[in-house]
C-alpha cells in the first residue's frame, strides 16, 4: 500500500502529515511512503530526512495523488476552504484520504468530496475511547494550541508572568483566566502555571473542576448549572441563549480581574458561544490580553476577528487561527504519530480494513463510493438514509 504525503497547501500552513521518524514503523506495517518534495520543509523536516528513512520524494503533487492508495494530509479540502478544492480532480474512486475534513462544516463541500468516490476518514470524528487515544489528532492539536496561546499572551502582555522579589521591589504575578477547560484549556493552565502566573479557570462541565485543580488552577464556580453539560463523547453541549446570557453576567468579575484571558469554549459543529462581551472587555485593565482560540468558530469574545488582532478599550484581542501551524515541528510529530497509530490499526494483510463493525472505522469513515456514509454526520445535516441501506 502506497501512502502519499502532499505538501500542505493552506496559506501559511507549515505542518506536514507524516514526519520521517514514523516511516520505519509504517514500512514494518506494509506501507511504502511517497512524499511531495518540500512537504516537510516548513516544519523542519527536509526531503533528505524522508529519503534516509526509505521514503520516495516526488516533485509533482499530481504524481503523489496518482501513486498513492492512501493520501494523508493535515488540512484536506473541507478544513482547507481556501486552496483545498484544487485537490479534488486529483482524487479517484476507491482511493483513501485521511485528515482534517471538517465533517460538521459544510454539507456541500463534503458532498463534493464524496462525489470523487474517495474513501475519506475525518480525524475529527475519532471516538474518545481508550483504544483510540493515540489516534486522537484533535487532542494533539488542542495541546499545542493551548501551549502556544499562553506564549502569545506572554509576549503581548506588558507585564511578566511570575512573582519576583527583587532589590527593585516585588512584582506581583500575572492573573490568567482560562475559559473552557478541555484539552487546550488544560494545557494553557499548565503552561501559564509553569511561567509563574496565578491561574483560574472555568468550564460548564462539572467534571473539569478536579482537572483544573490538579494542575494548580483555581476553579471558578458559577451559580448556574448546564443541562446535560457533557455528551457521551465527553464534549461540552450547546446550551440555550438564556444560559449564555447568565454566564456572561457571572463571568464579568473574573474577566475584569484578569490580565490574560484564554478562551477555548467550543461545541462541536456549532458556533462558539459568546461569553465575553464588549462591555466586559471595557472593564479589563489597559494592556490586558485575550487570546480567543474559538475565533475561527465565531469567537468567545464579541470583539474577536478571526485571524486578526483587535485592539479595543486598550485590550488586545488575539483571534489567531490555525495556531498549531505555528509550532509545526512538534504539531507534525504528534499528528504523524496519531496517523501512524490509525494506519497500522486499519491495515491488515497489506490492505485497508474498512470494516463498518469496527467502532473506530465506523465513526471516522466519512465518505465512500460517492456518498456521505457517516451516521453522525448524516444525522447532523438531516440527510435521508443512504442509498445502500434503502435497497
Ligand atoms: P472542546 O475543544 O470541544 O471544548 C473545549 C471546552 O469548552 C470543553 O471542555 C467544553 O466543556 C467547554 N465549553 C463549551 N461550551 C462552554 C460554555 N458555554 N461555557 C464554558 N465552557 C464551555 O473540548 P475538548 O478539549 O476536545 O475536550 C472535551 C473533553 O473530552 C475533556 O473533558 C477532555 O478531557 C475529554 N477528552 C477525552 C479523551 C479520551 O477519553 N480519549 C480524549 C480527548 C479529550
Amino acid at each position: 500500500m502506497i501512502l502519499g504525503v502532499p505538501k500542505e497547501s493552506y496559506p501559511g500552513e507549515r505542518r506536514v502529515a507524516l514526519v520521517p521518524v514514523v516511516i520505519p514503523n509504517l514500512t514494518k506495517a506494509g506501507f511504502e511512503v511517497v512524499v511531495e518534495s518540500g512537504a516537510g520543509a516548513g516544519a523542519g523536516y527536509p526531503d533528505e530526512l524522508y529519503t534516509e528513512k526509505g521514503a520516495k520524494i516526488l516533485p509533482e503533487r499530481a504524481a503523489v495523488f496518482a501513486q498513492a492508495d492512501i493520501v494523508v494530509q493535515v488540512l484536506c479540502y473541507g478544513s482547507n476552504d481556501i486552496t483545498g478544492k484544487a485537490d479534488l480532480p486529483l482524487m479517484r474512486r476507491g482511493q483513501a484520504l485521511i485528515g482534517f475534513l471538517r465533517p460538521l462544516g459544510s454539507v456541500e463541500v463534503i458532498q463534493e468530496i464524496a462525489r470523487t468516490g474517495v474513501t475519506s476518514f475525518a480525524v475529527e470524528l475519532m471516538p474518545r475511547t481508550t483504544r483510540a487515544q493515540n489516534m486522537d489528532a484533535l487532542s494533539s492539536m488542542g495541546t499545542i494550541c493551548g501551549y502556544k496561546a499562553v506564549l502569545l499572551a506572554g509576549v503581548t502582555l506588558p507585564k511578566i508572568f511570575p512573582m519576583l522579589t527583587t532589590a527593585a521591589g516585588t512584582i506581583t504575578p500575572a492573573r490568567v483566566f482560562v475559559i473552557g477547560a478541555g484539552v487546550a484549556g488544560l494545557q494553557a493552565i499548565a503552561t501559564a502555571r509553569r511561567l509563574g502566573a496565578v491561574v483560574s479557570a472555568y468550564d460548564m462541565r462539572p467534571a473539569a473542576k478536579e482537572q483544573v485543580q490538579s494542575l494548580g488552577g483555581r476553579f471558578v464556580e458559577l451559580p448556574i448549572e448546564a443541562k446535560n453539560a457533557q455528551d457521551a463523547r465527553g464534549y461540552g453541549t450547546a446550551q440555550d441563549e438564556s444560559f449564555y446570557a447568565r454566564q456572561r453576567e457571572l463571568l464579568g468579575r473574573a474577566v475584569a480581574e484578569s490580565d490574560v484571558v484564554i478562551a477555548t469554549a467550543v461545541v462541536p459543529g456549532k458556533k462558539a458561544p459568546v461569553l465575553i462581551t464588549a462591555d466586559m472587555v471595557k472593564h479589563m485593565a489597559p494592556g490586558s490580553v485575550i487570546v480567543d482560540l474559538a475565533a475561527e468558530r465565531g469567537g468567545n469574545c464579541e470583539l474577536s476577528q478571526a485571524g486578526k488582532v483587535v485592539i479595543a478599550h486598550d485590550v488586545k484581542i488575539i483571534g489567531e487561527i490555525n495556531l498549531a501551524s505555528e509550532v509545526p515541528y512538534h504539531a507534525s510529530q504528534m499528528y504523524a504519530r496519531n496517523l501512524t497509530a490509525f494506519l497500522t490499526y486499519l491495515a491488515k494483510d497489506g490492505k485497508l480494513r474498512v470494516d463498518a463493525d469496527d467502532e473506530i472505522v465506523r465513526e471516522t469513515l466519512l465518505t465512500r463510493d460517492g456518498e456521505i456514509v457517516n451516521a453522525r454526520v448524516r444525522e447532523f445535516f438531516k440527510l435521508p438514509e443512504p442509498a445502500a441501506s434503502r435497497q
